[in-house]
């Protein structure tokens, strides 16, 4: 297989094939994210074929394809219904096809168009949301909305795609953390995704996130004060059957269940961790 760069996938694709289809991320203007920042956008037509002749001689025991990197939804619909074509007939063994779409990427498509995806395999979406607040959305240039990002999840919803939806504990600094948290609570239980992944950031040295930070415009909470943003937010989610994971590599305190049958016991371990009585990841042993 052709790869280039560092390749970046959700823990949930660790058995899938990754098939790198563009480079880059098509956007890549957030102020914390550091992943393509020097790669450009770009659509790997040529070694789509080679990687696909790869795969269809040596990967029959996958049975999932990932489509790796940032943004391959935001390809225009005829090019990226031509792949899906590709995959289903090269190899019919694939059951699962899953991208990290950006909600831009999710409005470029019209709803028959997302349908018509979801026919030819498209089953999951990793979209980033990091916060509900549009004031934190605005600071972090995610370049979207609280409104546009109900919107994206209204619209995977209907044409029956799984939808993984990520955020960002600490993103909105010290300050707005609390209104973070609710905020980003209650945009969860309107998207109503299928998962929730919760990380912790990680200001990334050539970001302007980090910038920020040594210029003091931002001030990360600290363990306790991010334990207590994650307890908030999940006291107002009401999102109901939804896997939810903060066991992130970046997470002081990994929490897994479902909610909300798990939720009263998730919240309990919050309560001990910020008493003490349940360890913290240790700041060495954190990473991205
Ligand atoms: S967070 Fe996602 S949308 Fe934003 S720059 Fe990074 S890859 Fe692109």
């Amino acid at each position: 297989m052709h790869y280039e760069g560092t390749l970046i996938r959700p823990p949930s694709e660790a058995h899938s094939l990754i098939l790198q289809v563009t480079t880059g991320c098509s956007y890549n203007k957030c102020s914390f994210c550091g992943a393509y920042k020097d790669t450009p956008f770009r659509f790997k037509e040529r070694q789509l074929e080679s990687d696909l002749d790869f795969a269809e001689q040596h990967c029959r025991r996958y049975n999932r394809v990932f489509l790796a990197d940032g943004d391959v939804l935001i390809l225009p619909f005829a090019q990226l219904s031509e792949i899906f074509r590709k995959i289903r007939s090269r190899l019919p063994w694939i059951r699962r096809i899953s991208l990290y779409g950006s909600c831009r990427a999710v409005r470029s498509k019209s709803l028959l168009q997302m349908r018509e995806l979801k026919e030819l395999g498209l089953d999951r979406i990793y979209m980033g949301l990091e916060s509900g607040h549009d004031r934190v959305l605005a600071s972090v240039n995610k370049g979207e909305t609280a409104a546009s990002m109900r919107r994206a999840a209204a619209c995977t919803s209907a044409c029956a795609i799984f939808l993984s939806v990520t955020v960002l504990l600490g993103i909105a600094g010290s300050s707005l953390s609390e209104a973070h948290a609710i905020e980003t609570g209650r945009v969860l239980s309107d998207m109503n995704p299928q998962q929730i992944a919760a990380l912790t950031v990680m200001p990334l040295p050539g970001t302007n996130f980090h910038r920020a930070i040594q210029r003091n415009e931002i001030t990360l909470p600290s363990p306790p004060e991010l334990l207590r943003e994650l307890k908030l937010m999940l006291e107002h989610t009401t999102a109901d059957y939804v896997q939810f994971h903060a066991n992130h590599a970046s997470n002081y305190l990994h929490l897994a269940g479902r909610l909300q049958k798990d939720k009263a016991r998730m919240l309990s371990r919050i309560d001990a961790a910020l008493s003490g009585s349940f360890p913290l990841v240790a700041e060495e042993r954190r990473s991205l």
